[in-house]
């Protein structure tokens, strides 16, 4: 056995499962690939299916890195709404296998781009639209969703399955029985529709959040409380951005990369403490 070969199998046994990364600390997981796709002008709001997985992967690779440059522990492949009914709606049911293979092997490179961080890979699974708690054939069309999701993912061998923005817990319970009968760790995001803005009951959802949303350092408070409050697993999805992520990290004592570039307000022209800078730029009114 070559020493390359050696090395590789011993990464393998050594790598930590979630479950024993989260009785350790926190885990930074950055979300929100499909609203920042949009904004971008990558997919379209109202279907909001990730087309651009297969048009432009090169943006979903982009916004992995910053992501896990601010300090994410986890890359999710962006399978978010890639499934069986979101296609068909656009008429593009024969686009699921390549796209949701896509999105997980564009997730999966990434994550080797940064051998020297401890990275997971996550695969992810959402509400299906298709669930009615009165109709059990839908029961077994959601089954099947998960299930042929579950499998790539596996396939792919991603750490662990996120279900999320699912607000059924029946269908909550069908997509965990699929991933736990793959063998796979489950992580289980519900919809609320109180203490949480994620979809606020008025107009401004989904097209018009801008002026709602919380910045940096609100953000930085939210991932302190997680911790003060013992939640370690500490995310941030539509509407995050890699300026959120990295306050987030730096703010429950993380070292991300691109916290090189964190403010330094000493060296601001007009702000600035530095002696160098000119009186008249620091005398300006704004
Ligand atoms: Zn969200």
């Amino acid at each position: 056995m070559g020493c390359k070969q050696f090395n590789e199998m011993k990464g393998d046994v050594m790598k930590k499962d979630l479950l024993t990364r989260l009785n350790e600390g926190p885990i930074m997981c950055a979300e929100g690939y499909l609203f920042a796709m949009e904004r971008r002008g990558y997919l379209s709001a109202g279907p909001f299916v990730p087309e651009v997985v297969l048009e432009h992967p090169e943006v979903v690779t982009q916004l992995h890195r910053e992501f896990i440059r601010a300090g994410s522990d986890v890359v999710q492949a962006f399978t978010y709404y890639g499934h069986r009914e979101k296609l068909r709606i656009i008429g593009k049911e024969h686009l699921l296998e390549p796209m949701q293979k896509g999105a997980l092997k564009i997730a999966k490179d990434a994550a080797a781009e940064f051998k020297d961080l401890d990275l997971m890979v996550c695969g992810d699974v959402a509400n299906t639209n298709v669930f009615d708690p009165g109709d059990a054939n839908t029961h077994k069309q959601c089954q099947q969703m998960y299930e042929e999701q579950v499998a790539w993912a596996k396939e792919a061998g991603v750490d662990f399955v996120i279900a999320e923005t699912i607000n059924w817990t029946e269908e909550m319970k069908i997509a965990l029985k699929a991933i736990k009968d793959a063998g796979l760790i489950a992580v289980c995001n519900f919809i609320t529709d109180h203490g949480c803005n994620c979809i606020p009951g008025d107009n401004a959802f989904p097209v018009a959040l801008d002026n709602l949303f919380c910045n940096r350092f609100e953000m930085a408070e939210f991932a302190k409380d997680c911790v003060q409050n013992k939640i370690n697993f500490i995310g941030i999805c539509c509407g995050a951005e890699a300026h959120h992520v990295r306050e987030m990290s730096v703010a429950i004592g993380k070292k991300p990369i691109s916290m090189k570039y964190m403010p330094d307000m000493s060296k601001h022209f007009h702000h600035g403490t530095d002696k160098s800078l000119k009186k008249v730029n620091k005398e300006i009114k704004y």
